[in-house]
């Protein structure tokens, strides 16, 4: 037994028998010192003022780290004997209390998972706990990486990118991780009796696709994979919020254009970043953009006169520094958070048809309280905008006219403010029957139970 197992726990009675659980599970690390538990049970729902009210002090009773597959069942195979419920948990930068165990019980940490199975060009198999940085890192000699990533690259998981995420830096060319082909196989430990290990390949993964981990615990995945281009960093400044967004569409739409990001911000969101400021003129609209080093060229061509070049240099990931792409997607909001907590922030998807007017319109009626911030990115085969506006947060009464309003107008809302599938996934769900998958791999709802909200227990 290790030492973090023998701290005492809190003094209220335990919830699940943990100890009898401890006892079958034999020699998997464990602990269940509460000041490390309760911080592991967090994620960054604090960014919704709603759920930080809902989700504080939520908390598993004991955090266990499976060294490979075998320990994975092995937990599985004890919780379902003990009716524990189990919550994975890797990198913990999910935004919606995904990983934030509801009911308690056991928080499985499976960043211990995190080798690289085999890659050949184009495809990779790796571990689910291996961070996504460190992947990419280990692909680039062979001239490959992955083919979209989030802003949290640096710190966010493979796995949980493919259950708690939606798309990202990349996304412009290859769509969302919904989009068939951007997740190739996903093999799962399932929460039965007796736990069985499931291969699912093709359509079949999707089941697993940003569902939160209540469909499965994914313990290996086969990614696709995009050329590993010379990134060129660009920053734009363009008078016009408006005009950027036309700017950041033509790029989006050239096709001749290898790119990777393209965010057009409204001032005074530059004013909140850290060292990027110095690129981003008092007053302008900025676009941040990853453009293939071949097609800089081209992309200054159509920028011409109505956008300043204030800044072009290599993706530098390196420690210490900030690449471009943790100004973009969630980290705008982040960036803005680090020194105003007054704000919080929504996710949207623009019509394709009429990106610029549709946000025009949104900026018209909430002037001064939901700035525009825009990913270009592919949906359903068409250039459209993820758009994350960083919203002053006054009321959740004010919150839910904002988010009523935008569905009024045809913008999608995937809403941040809850924790469940049903109510907040939207645009970013696959196409998969996933309560049918949860009856046959999680009968009795143990996995992370309280996301899948309409879910009822096939056996109690
Ligand atoms: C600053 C910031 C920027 C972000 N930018 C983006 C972005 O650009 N794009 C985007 O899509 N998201 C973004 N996110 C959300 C989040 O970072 C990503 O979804 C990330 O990929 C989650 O990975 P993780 O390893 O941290 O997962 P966690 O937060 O640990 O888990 C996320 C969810 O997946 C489940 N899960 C994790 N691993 C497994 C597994 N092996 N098997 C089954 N279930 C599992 C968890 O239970 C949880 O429900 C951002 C968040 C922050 C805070």
């Amino acid at each position: 037994m290790t030492a973090s197992r023998l701290a005492v726990r809190d003094q209220a009675p335990p919830r699940y028998p943990i100890d009898d659980f401890l006892a079958d599970i034999g020699d998997v690390p464990a602990t269940t010192e509460a000041v490390v538990v309760r911080r592991r049970s967090r994620d960054f729902f604090w960014y919704s003022p709603v759920l930080n009210a809902a989700l504080n002090g939520k908390s598993a009773d004991v955090v266990v780290s499976p060294r490979d597959e075998a320990d994975v069942v092995r937990i599985c195979a004890a919780c379902l004997r003990h009716r524990i419920p189990l919550t994975v948990r890797a990198g913990g930068t999910g935004k919606y209390g995904q990983a934030v165990p509801l009911e308690g019980g056991v928080l499985l940490d499976v960043t211990g998972l995190s080798a690289i199975e085999w890659s050949r060009p184009g495809a990779v198999r790796v571990q689910a706990g291996a961070r996504i940085s460190d992947l990419d890192a280990a692909l680039r000699p062979s001239g490959w990486e992955q083919r979209m990533h989030p802003s949290t690259k640096r710190t966010a998981t493979v796995g949980g990118f493919v259950a708690g995420g939606s798309g990202g830096v990349g996304s412009v060319t290859y769509g969302g991780l919904r989009d068939p082909g951007n997740v190739l196989a996903a093999r799962v430990v399932t929460m039965e009796e007796e736990p069985r290990i499931l291969e699912l390949r093709g359509a079949a993964a999707q089941a697993v696709n940003h569902a939160y981990g209540t469909t499965g615990v994914i313990t290996a995945l086969e990614m696709p994979l995009a050329p590993a281009w010379p990134w060129i960093d660009v920053v734009i400044a363009v008078d016009d919020f408006f005009a950027a967004v036309e700017i950041g569409q033509d790029l989006a739409r050239a096709d001749g254009i290898v790119k990777k990001l393209i965010t057009p911000m409204m001032w005074p969101i530059p004013s909140y970043f850290g060292p990027a400021r110095r690129h981003c003129p008092d007053g302008k609209a900025v676009i941040f953009a990853m453009i293939a080093e071949p097609s800089l060229e081209a992309a200054r061509s159509i920028v011409g006169r109505r956008g300043e070049i204030t800044y072009a240099e290599a993706t530098d990931e390196s420690p210490g520094h900030v690449p471009l792409y943790e100004y973009t997607w969630n980290h705008t909001t982040l960036q803005w958070l680090k020194q105003d907590r007054t704000i919080t922030y929504l996710q949207c998807l623009l019509p394709a048809d009429s990106i610029v007017a549709a946000q025009r319109r949104m900026w018209e009626m909430f002037p001064d309280e939901v700035y525009p911030h825009l990913e270009f990115m592919r949906f359903n085969g068409a250039v459209t905008c993820a758009s994350l506006p960083i919203v002053r947060f006054t009321t959740e009464a004010r919150l839910n006219e904002i988010i009523a309003a935008h569905e009024a107008n045809g913008i999608s809302i995937a809403n941040p403010h809850v924790f469940t599938l049903e109510d907040g996934t939207r645009h970013m769900k696959a196409d998969a029957d996933q309560y049918g998958f949860k009856q046959q791999v999680d009968p009795y709802g143990l996995l992370n139970p309280g996301k899948m909200r309409s879910y009822v227990p096939v056996r109690t």
